[in-house]
């Protein structure tokens, strides 16, 4: 896979104010870098800086976004706006109704009437923006600094650092780099606890042996009730039921969010992190992950408060580390992983996966429950926890062989936290294994048999996880089963995948043979 150079993204680290030139700025503010530690605004000068913020056509489309994460961006984006002429700046708003088609234009309009000597705009969290930045110069006639996501606690050249002659770049090295790096969970030079890992602890299936606190949720308020009035209006057909929407909007509302789940869920976030839950769409789950993408809370603070409440007593450290692992290891690396593999990234597809997406993935109305389940509260929500979207969708997409491209668009139209840095690796790398095994040392394929051992989903289902064949199978067995069959030639290298080829290939051939035509069957069916 070709890297990405840097140079490529036009990236600069330093500051030009503090480089001695006198400036008057354009800063222009991204919708998903509502954060007071954004670069381009850490030194910015009420008296000669101006700041933009636009709800332009263009970002709103380029996928079907789920209405929930359009409301948030744009309600947060004005909350920040506000906050920001109280700190005494001129900020020039576009509205969505105002409508600026792009960000190009949206820059040009406000360069036309003033006399700005640059565009500062920290580094987007999109390949696709960044690579159109460097246009801007000419279009705009303006020099264009595209300033490193500082906010971010790896910066790309130390990812690549740290990726750079090795074999595989997994997931658990990096981490341990980090928790050092940043003193995090860290007793000298050594863990805490004296070991790196709890995922032992931390994979109990759900038996309702535990009673799940309801969420606090956020009313609307004027701002917000008005932006889900324009979104519903602009956006008719977009996913979301904004009759749910109860998000914060601003950091105070997003910090006390967090609150909630340190007091009530983190006790419990390890233990049931894997879990699939029939009564509960979030489980245990922080549901911050918009409010870290999108600036209202900060990584490196919601970690070593976690980190705290561990010290004070509060939680086990199996849900201290549970958690810390994912915002200081998988979130970090899995951008590490975006931007050193983009663009070529997008077009892997290790499988040659090209099935087109069945229609029930707008709809839910699948008979596979949990898939179903997983599917309604994405379309609905925004909001899906990890596992019904590793292994419940994912797991699905996968095994069926849906086309790599339509599965990754699915995902970043769906969920309120996606932005392609994050959604991407995910999806291609994770869940369907596209890249070959850049990230994942085996892929993620499971029978139904997981499904039923992490959760309540197929009590209420019409299919049986101990099935393999016949009307009343579980649809996942089989499929795995022809996944497996139909992937062994480059799945049989994979020296973690051997024990499975080995039960595969000494099955009965007459059990083969019905297992795989049952799998045609779910799959014309199913798929
Ligand atoms: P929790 O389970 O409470 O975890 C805490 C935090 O850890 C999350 O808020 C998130 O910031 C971070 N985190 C955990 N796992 C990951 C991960 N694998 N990658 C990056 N950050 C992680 N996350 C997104 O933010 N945006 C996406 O578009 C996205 N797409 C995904 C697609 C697939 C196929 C998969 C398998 C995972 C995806 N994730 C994505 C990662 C993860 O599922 C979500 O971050 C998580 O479900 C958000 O819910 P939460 O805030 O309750 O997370
Ligand atoms: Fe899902 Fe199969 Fe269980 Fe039904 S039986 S809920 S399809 S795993």
């Amino acid at each position: 896979m070709r890297r990405l150079a840097r140079t490529h993204i036009g990236l600069k680290s330093g500051d030009p104010r503090k480089q001695g030139m006198s400036a008057r700025n354009l800063i222009l503010v991204l919708g998903d870098q509502l954060s007071l530690n954004n670069p381009a605004l850490s030194d910015a000068d009420p008296a000669c800086d101006h700041i933009l913020l636009a709800e332009v056509t263009e970002e709103a489309t380029y996928v079907r976004h789920n209405r929930h994460k359009l409301v948030l961006l744009f309600s947060a984006m004005r909350h920040f706006a506000s906050r920001l002429k109280r700190k005494g700046f001129e900020v020039h708003y576009f509205q969505l109704g105002d409508d600026v088609s792009t960000l190009k234009s949206a820059c040009k309009t406000v360069l036309d009437g003033h006399d700005f000597e640059r565009v500062l705009v920290c580094q987007p969290g999109e390949y696709r923006l960044a690579h159109e930045f460097r246009q801007w110069p000419e279009a705009l006639g303006v020099e264009v600094e595209v300033l490193a996501d500082t906010r971010f606690l790896a910066s790309l050249e130390a990812f690549d650092a740290w990726a750079d002659g090795r074999k595989q770049l997994r997931m658990e090295y990096f981490y341990r780099d980090m928790r050092r790096q940043y003193d995090i969970l860290m007793d000298g030079d050594k863990p805490c606890g004296d070991r790196w890992n709890y995922d032992n602890e931390n994979r109990v299936g759900w038996r309702q042996q535990e009673d799940i606190p309801p969420r606090v949720n956020v009313e609307p308020d004027a701002v917000t009730a008005a932006v889900i009035e324009e979104v519903s209006a602009a956006f008719p057909d977009n996913p979301g039921d904004l009759s749910q929407f109860r998000l914060a909007v601003t950091q105070t509302g997003a910090e006390r969010q967090f609150d909630w789940f340190c007091e009530h869920a983190l006790s419990r976030f390890g233990t049931y992190q894997d879990a699939l839950v029939e009564e509960s769409p979030w489980v245990f789950h922080s549901l911050i992950s918009m409010y870290l993408n999108c600036g209202l809370l900060d990584p490196l603070e919601v970690c070593r408060r976690v980190e705290q409440h561990w010290r004070n007593g509060d939680c086990e450290l199996s849900a201290a580390e549970g958690f810390i692992r994912q915002v200081l290891g998988w979130r970090e690396y899995i951008r590490g992983i975006y931007w050193r593999f983009m663009p070529d990234y997008a077009d892997e597809n290790f499988f040659g996966a090209e099935r087109p997406l069945p229609d029930w993935f707008w709809s839910g109305e699948t008979e596979m429950r949990c898939v179903s389940q997983a599917v309604r509260q994405s379309l609905d929500l925004g909001y899906a926890h990890h596992i019904q979207r590793l292994m419940v969708i994912g797991n699905f997409s996968l095994l069926t062989g849906l086309d790599v491209q339509s599965v990754c668009d699915w995902y970043l139209a769906v969920y309120i936290d996606a932005y392609e840095w994050v959604e991407l690796p995910n999806t291609l790398g994770m869940a369907l294994y596209a890249d070959g095994g850049s990230m994942a040392s085996k892929p993620y394929a499971a029978s139904g048999k997981y499904i039923q051992k992490q959760g309540d989903h197929c009590k209420q289902c019409r299919f049986k996880p101990s099935k393999m064949t016949g009307e009343d199978a579980c649809p996942f067995n089989s499929l795995y089963w022809r996944f497996i069959d139909r992937q062994s030639d480059k799945l049989e290298n994979n020296p973690r995948m051997g024990l499975i080829m080995a039960n595969w290939k000494k099955r009965n051939p007459d059990d083969k043979t019905a297992i795989l035509k049952w799998a045609d069957h779910c799959l014309d069916r199913h798929a």
